[in-house]
C-alpha cells in the first residue's frame, strides 16, 4: 500500500526536525506553520479525525516546548501515527542528534522486552523493591508508632505504610528564603523565622479571654505575635528559642502583628541547612515535629523500597523521576526544582490509572463484533439533497465520523458534542436512516417528553422528504403521557418491525417496549441520563451502536478524562445565517428598557422569555417560587395587553409540558418561567431572553438559556439583570458571557472558576475523585502525555497480564469503582 502524500510530509518534516535536535527550525517559522495546509491534506487522504487533531493538538504548542519535550512529544506523536496507520518500521523517525538529551532515546516500540538494559541514568539499585503486599502492613510496624497514635493517624485516613508514604505535605517552607521582619508588609501571606524575646498571657473581658503575647526578633527588627484562647502555648515557648511562625500580616494600633498564626520550634540544623521543609495536614494530638520525624523515618526506611508501578521504558519516555526518588522528593526535597518532577511523577500516575481504565475500556468496545451498516456515496448524497438546507462542514464531518462507524463492524460508542443550535438532530437522523436502510430499528430517547415530541416532529418533517423508504408512519412516539391505545399499537409495530424509528423518553426503557431489531440507540442531552438508563437502553438491542449528544460544551483535558473511554465529534459551527444573540447587562434600575425592547419584539410577532431564579434554598420547598408572584405583577401591572405564561417546577409535568406546547404555538407572548426551561426547547419563534437575578446563575445555565432564543433566524436578544448594581460591575461569568457567544470559552472560564469535580460532577464518571490528589485535571499536556502511554501500553498488553504490569494493573482496580462497565 502507498502511503498518502499527507504521512510522507508529516514524516518529512518531522525527521528533519529531529535530525536537527529539535530546534522548531524544520519548517520556516516553526512547525506549526506546517498545519496551515497540512490537515486540509491529511482529510482529503482520508486520514481518521483523531489523529489529524492529534497532530494539530500536538505541533500547535510545539514551539513552546523545551527541547527534551519537543522530543517526546514528537517520537510520541509519530509512534502513535505508525501504529495508526500500520506504517513500515523502517518509517521510523531518526534518533535525535548528540546535542539533544540522552533522556530522548526512540524506545523500540515493537519490542515489549521488560529485560530491557538499565539506563545509566538511573540510581544505583541500591535494596531491591519490596512486594507491593509489604506496603499494606499497618503502620505499626514502624517501631515508634503504638496503638494510640495509629489510631489518631486513622483519622487522617492513615492506615497503612502506604498512605503515610502517600501522605503529602500540603505546602513548603524554604527558612532560608524568609523575609527579614523589617519588610514584611500589610496583607501579606507570610512565614516568619526568629528568636523569642519573650512572652505572657493577659486575661481580658473578666477571664473569658486569654491573650497569648510573643514578641519575635531577626537581626532586622521585632514583630508582636499574639493567640487568642491558646494558654498552653506559653507554656511551649521560651526565651531564645528559634521558631518559625506562618500567617497572615495584620496592623493593630498602627504597628504590624501576627495573629494566631501557625508556629513550630526549629532546631539549629534546620536552620543552618537551607532546606526545603514540609508542612502536613494533621490532627489534633499530633504536632507538626512529630509528623516531620515520622515521615523522615518511614521515607528513609522504606521510600526506597517502593515498588514502581510503571515499567521502565514508559516511565522514561515520559521523562519522570522513579518512584523511590519521586516519594524521598516529594516529602524532603533537595530544590524546588527537584520538588516538581516529584510532584509532576506522581500526578502522572494519577492521571495514568485514570486514562488506562479509560483506554482499556474503550479497546474492550473495539474488540466486540457489531453489525456494520455501510452506505453509499450516492445514497448519502441523495439523503442530503433533500435537506431543506445545507449542512455545515461540522455537520458534515460528524456525519462521516458516524458514517464510518457504522460502517466499521464495530459498536459504535461516539459522543457527539455541539453548543446549542449546532444542528445535532439532522445528524442524528440521518444516521438513523443509515441503520433504516439496512432493514435494522433505530431509537432515539430524549430527557423530557416535550424535547422527544420536538425530535418525533422534526424527524417526521426531515426523513420522509429525503429518504423514501421511510415514511411518516414508520416513526414512532412514546411518552409518558401517550395514551393507552396508541401505545399499544406503537409498541406492535415495533414488535413486529414497522416501526423503524421510535422516539421517546424515559418510557422506552420499560420492558414491554420490545424491538425487533434495534441496532442504534441515540441519546440525546445525554448528561441528564444515569450510566444505568443507557445501558438498558442499549440492551434492548444486541451490540447496539451508541451515539450520545450533548450541548455542554467540554474543554479537551477535561473531555479526556471524562469521556476517555468515548469517540467524539465535536461541532464547533452554527449553521449559516445564525445571528449571534446580542447580550446586554442591565442595571437593575434599567428594567424599563428591557420591557419596551419586549414589547417592541412581541409587535414585530415574536416571543419572549423572562427567566426568575429561585430566591432561596429553602423557596424550592415553598409553594409559591418568585417567578409566580413576578408572573401576577408582569400580567397585571407591565404587560396587561399581553398574553403572560407561567412555567414553574412546582406544576405537574403534564402541565408544564402542555403550557410549553401553548407557548410554542403562540397562545402567549411572553413566557415566565423558572430555571425549568433550561434543556433543548426549540421555540424559533422566541427572540428575547430576559433574566432576573442574573448573578444565581451558573455560567454554564446562562448560556443554555440564552440558546433557547435566535433559533429561527431572527436577531435575538439575551438582557441580564442582576439583583444590585454591584453584581452587575462586579459579577465576571455575567461579563464573560456578554463577550462571547463561544460556548467552549465559556466552558473554560467555567472550569477555571468553579474547579472540574463542580462543573462537570465527575463521580458520574465512575471514578474515585479522592485519589487525584497531586493531578490537575486541567493539565492538558500531562493529560495528553498519560493518555497516549495509555493507549500504546494497552497494546502491547491489552489484558494487562505480563508480572511486570501486575502492580499497575492492581492499582487501576483500586482506582476504578466496582461495575463500571458502561460508558459515562
Ligand atoms: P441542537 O444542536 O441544539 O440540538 P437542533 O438540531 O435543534 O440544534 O437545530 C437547531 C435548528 O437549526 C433547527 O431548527 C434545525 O432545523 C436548524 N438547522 C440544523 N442544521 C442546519 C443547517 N445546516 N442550516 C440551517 N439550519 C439548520
Ligand atoms: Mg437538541
Amino acid at each position: 500500500m502507498k502511503t498518502q502524500p499527507s504521512i510522507e510530509k508529516l514524516y518529512k518534516f518531522l525527521s528533519l526536525e529531529a535530525q536537527r535536535g529539535y530546534d522548531n527550525g524544520a519548517v520556516m517559522g516553526g512547525l506549526a506553520r506546517m498545519l496551515e495546509n497540512w490537515a486540509t491534506e491529511a482529510r482529503n487522504d482520508g486520514l481518521p479525525e483523531d489523529l489529524i487533531g492529534a497532530v494539530e493538538t500536538r505541533l500547535r504548542d510545539y514551539g513552546r516546548l523545551t527541547p527534551k519535550s519537543r522530543a517526546e512529544v514528537l517520537q510520541g506523536l509519530w509512534q502513535r501515527v505508525q501504529r495508526s496507520l500500520k506504517l513500515p518500521e523502517r518509517m521510523a523517525l531518526p534518533s535525535p542528534q548528540p546535542a539533544a538529551p540522552a533522556r530522548t532515546e526512540p524506545q523500540p516500540a515493537a519490542s515489549p522486552s521488560p529485560a530491557a538494559p538499565r539506563p545509566a541514568s538511573s540510581p544505583p539499585a541500591a535494596e531491591p523493591p519490596l512486594p507491593p503486599e509489604a506496603f499494606q502492613k499497618p503502620v505499626t510496624a514502624v517501631p515508634t508508632i503504638g496503638p494510640r497514635r495509629a489510631s489518631t493517624l486513622a483519622r487522617l485516613g492513615i492506615h497503612t505504610l502506604e498512605d503515610l508514604l502517600y501522605h503529602f505535605p500540603r505546602r513548603y517552607d524554604d527558612y532560608s528564603q524568609c523575609k527579614p521582619i523589617r519588610q514584611l508588609r500589610y496583607g501579606e501571606q507570610v512565614t516568619v523565622v526568629g528568636t523569642v524575646e519573650g512572652v505572657g498571657v493577659r486575661k481580658l473581658r473578666g477571664g473569658k479571654l486569654q491573650v497569648t503575647e510573643a514578641v519575635i526578633s531577626d537581626s532586622s527588627g521585632k514583630l508582636r505575635v499574639t493567640w487568642f484562647n491558646q494558654p498552653w502555648i506559653a507554656d511551649r515557648l521560651r526565651r531564645g528559642m528559634p521558631v518559625a511562625l506562618a500567617g497572615k500580616i495584620d496592623q493593630y494600633l498602627g504597628r504590624l502583628v501576627l495573629n494566631n498564626p501557625e508556629w513550630e520550634p526549629l532546631s539549629k540544623e534546620q536552620l543552618s541547612t537551607k532546606r526545603i521543609v514540609p508542612v502536613y495536614p494533621l490532627t489534633a494530638k499530633i504536632t507538626q515535629r512529630w509528623m516531620r520525624r515520622l515521615l523522615h523515618e518511614v521515607v528513609a526506611q522504606w521510600a526506597g523500597r517502593a515498588p514502581d508501578p510503571l515499567p521502565t521504558w514508559l516511565r522514561e519516555r515520559a521523562g519522570l523521576l522513579p518512584l523511590p526518588v519521586a516519594l524521598r522528593q516529594i516529602h524532603f526535597p533537595d530544590s524546588w526544582d527537584d520538588l516538581r518532577q516529584a510532584q509532576r511523577r506522581l500526578a502522572f500516575d494519577e492521571l495514568f490509572v485514570l486514562q488506562l481504565g479509560m483506554v482499556r475500556q474503550r479497546e474492550a468496545w473495539r474488540q466486540r463484533q457489531a453489525r456494520p451498516f455501510p452506505v453509499e456515496e450516492p445514497w448519502l448524497e441523495a439523503r442530503l439533497e433533500g435537506l431543506p438546507f445545507a449542512l455545515t462542514a461540522a455537520q458534515r464531518r460528524a456525519l462521516e465520523d458516524i458514517r464510518r462507524d457504522l460502517a466499521s463492524g464495530r459498536p459504535m460508542n461516539r459522543l457527539l458534542q455541539g453548543d446549542v443550535g449546532s444542528g445535532k438532530t439532522v445528524v442524528a437522523a440521518l444516521a438513523m436512516a443509515m441503520v433504516t436502510h439496512h432493514g435494522a430499528q433505530a431509537a432515539l430517547m430524549a430527557p423530557t417528553a416535550l424535547l422527544a415530541e420536538q425530535h418525533y416532529r422534526s424527524l417526521q418533517r426531515l426523513l420522509p422528504q429525503t429518504t423514501p423508504d421511510i415514511a411518516p408512519e414508520h416513526i414512532g412516539l412514546l411518552t409518558g403521557s401517550t395514551p393507552a391505545a396508541q401505545r399499544r399499537t406503537t409498541l406492535e409495530g415495533l414488535a413486529a418491525g414497522r416501526i423503524k424509528i421510535l422516539v421517546g423518553t424515559h418510557a422506552l426503557l420499560e420492558d414491554p417496549v420490545q424491538f425487533a431489531d434495534l441496532q442504534l440507540a441515540v441519546i440525546d442531552e445525554q448528561h441528564r441520563f444515569g450510566v444505568r438508563q443507557r445501558a438498558r437502553l442499549r440492551a434492548k438491542g444486541e451490540q447496539t451502536h451508541i451515539l450520545v449528544m450533548t450541548a455542554t460544551p467540554i474543554p479537551r483535558s477535561l473531555a479526556l478524562t471524562i469521556y476517555g473511554d468515548l469517540d467524539i465529534s465535536v461541532m464547533d459551527e452554527m449553521p449559516v445565517g445564525r445571528k449571534p444573540v446580542l447580550t446586554y447587562l442591565l442595571m437593575p434600575r434599567e428594567r424599563e428598557r428591557a420591557y419596551r425592547l419586549i414589547r417592541r419584539e412581541v409587535a414585530a410577532g415574536h416571543q419572549a422569555f423572562i427567566i426568575y431564579p429561585l430566591i432561596s434554598e429553602s423557596e424550592a420547598l415553598q409553594t409559591t417560587p418568585a417567578a409566580v408572584e413576578a408572573h401576577r405583577r408582569l400580567q397585571s401591572e407591565v404587560f396587561p395587553d399581553l398574553k403572560v405564561g407561567l412555567l414553574h417546577g412546582k406544576m405537574k409535568p403534564d402541565e408544564k409540558e402542555a403550557t410549553m406546547a401553548r407557548f410554542r404555538d403562540g397562545e402567549f407572548h411572553v413566557l415566565v418561567s423558572t430555571a425549568v426551561v433550561e434543556v433543548g426547547v426549540d421555540i424559533p419563534n422566541a427572540t428575547v431572553m430576559l433574566i432576573e437575578g442574573a448573578n444565581r446563575f451558573g455560567l454554564a445555565q446562562l448560556h443554555q438559556f440564552r440558546g433557547r432564543v435566535g433559533r429561527g433566524g431572527q436577531q435575538a436578544y439575551c438582557l441580564l439583570i442582576p439583583e444590585t448594581e454591584n453584581a452587575a460591575r462586579e459579577n465576571e461569568r455575567l461579563r464573560a458571557l456578554v463577550e462571547t457567544t463561544d460556548g467552549f470559552v465559556l466552558a473554560e472560564k467555567d472550569l477555571q472558576q468553579r474547579g472540574p469535580g463542580e462543573f462537570f460532577g465527575t463521580r458520574q464518571a465512575g471514578f474515585d475523585e479522592a485519589r487525584l490528589r497531586l493531578a490537575n485535571l486541567l493539565d492538558v499536556h500531562l493529560i495528553e502525555q498519560a493518555r497516549n502511554l495509555s493507549q500504546e501500553l494497552i497494546a502491547r498488553d491489552p489484558s494487562l497480564q505480563a508480572p511486570e504490569h501486575r502492580l499497575l494493573k492492581q492499582r487501576l482496580a483500586a482506582f476504578w469503582r466496582e461495575g463500571r462497565g458502561e460508558i459515562s
